[in-house]
């Protein structure tokens, strides 16, 4: 009962997919209540996203209400920091569509 509650105070993310990392001011440790759900992959990501071209997502609160954040990837990516600080700066209040995304870093040659 009170997890269905939950979910329903968040937003569903409605971005279109985009890889890299959010502005300095979001990325930062999530200081709210995170949940962080692993499904078996990709298309299951999607059907729980209902989002055709994510590969993970996150259903967060708006405005000031940020204190809870529920993260969704695919076992795999679990140990993924990149993608990890992607849906943590939208945790901490970066809009769906990705303003001021910053490319993910080069790996070393
Ligand atoms: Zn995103």
């Amino acid at each position: 009962m009170m997890r269905s509650l939950v979910v329903a105070l968040l937003v569903a993310p409605r971005a279109v997919a985009a890889s890299g990392l959010p502005p300095a001011q979001y990325d930062r440790p999530y200081k709210g209540h995170l949940t962080i759900e692993t499904v078996a992959n990709v298309a299951a990501v999607r059907a729980v996203c209902g989002l055709a071209k994510v590969n993970a997502c996150a259903f967060h609160g708006t405005g000031i209400d940020i204190a809870v954040c529920r993260i969704i990837l695919p076992k795999d990516k679990l140990g993924d920091k990149l993608l990890m600080r992607h849906e943590l700066g939208h945790c901490n209040g970066w809009p769906n569509h990705h303003p001021g995304i910053r490319p993910y870093p080069q790996p070393a040659p």
